[in-house]
């Protein structure tokens, strides 16, 4: 697989190393959308994220404001700079997505494991520059996660890497999905170049952990982190325990060690 360089990537978008995205799990409301966007202003935060099209385990839970919000997300952009970041779950999402000038179109974790769902979105998306991660999938799987990102290698879309957001267990366990870190590090070994983002709020499932696994993501040498921020984290619409406030997410990054020397 032909690797991208990783620096060059960031340095092309004008975003900083390691890459900071952050955001509401959920876009609720425009309101919403645009209070976390202005206060995400004050954090390292470069890329906005807000998931449009909820993959919701059971049905009857809130499963996203759908295309209507990607044009809050332009607003988003337009008013404060800030790249944006959408979840992507079939063609006709990563079409609107494009249709839309998102700059990062995601996979999700339960997409990632279905080869077909996953061979539509490269189909939809091919030869598109904008930057696409692929999480990993929900099972610790690595060759599906690789599989994943061939197929959208294999549509020519060069601005690849991946997210690391832990995997579903039966065990118990402190995280809501374990991060086995074995696999994203064999990934690294197989792929150097390919970026890779952790994301610790899908791991912890709650807020208290999300410094800990962001340390240990950087000093794995990681590549960003994505963290789900929101005003109003108990209020949010899904993922309320683990969502964190911008206040919060500054803490956080100032006691961060980057190893810079690494990069
Ligand atoms: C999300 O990022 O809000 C999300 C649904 O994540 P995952 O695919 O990791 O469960
Ligand atoms: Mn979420």
């Amino acid at each position: 697989m032909e690797q991208v360089n990783f620096m060059t990537w960031l340095e092309n978008m004008g975003l900083s190393h390691p890459l900071l995205i952050a955001g509401p799990c959920s876009a609720e409301t425009e309101e919403q959308v645009m209070e976390v966007a202005h206060a995400l202003k004050k954090t390292d935060a470069t890329v906005f994220r807000a998931g449009i099209w909820k993959p919701r385990t059971r049905p009857g839970s809130f499963e996203g404001q759908g295309g209507k919000a990607l044009a809050w997300l332009q607003r988003v952009k337009k008013e404060t700079g800030l790249l944006t970041a959408v979840e992507v779950g079939n063609a006709q999402h990563a079409k609107l997505a494009l249709e839309f000038d998102i700059d990062i179109i995601w996979i999700g974790a339960r997409t990632t494991v279905n080869p077909f769902a996953v061979q539509e979105i490269a189909d939809a998306l091919q030869g598109t520059e904008k930057i696409v991660l692929v999480k990993n999938p929900i099972n610790p799987d690595l060759e599906l996660w690789i599989g994943a990102i061939e197929r959208l290698h294999k549509s020519g879309i060069k601005n690849l890497g991946a997210i690391h957001r832990g995997f579903s267990t039966f065990r118990k366990s402190k995280y809501r999905n374990i991060p086995n870190w074995q696999i994203p590090i064999d990934l690294k070994t197989k792929y150097p170049t390919l970026p890779i983002i952790n994301d610790p709020s899908h791991i912890c499932g709650e807020r208290e952990g999300i410094f800990d696994v962001s340390q240990t993501a950087l000093d794995l040498k990681f590549d960003g982190l994505m963290i789900e921020t929101h005003c109003h984290p108990d209020e949010a619409w899904s993922d309320a325990k683990q969502q964190i406030t911008p206040d919060r997410l500054i803490e956080i990054t100032e006691d961060l060690r980057v190893r810079r020397d690494t990069f």
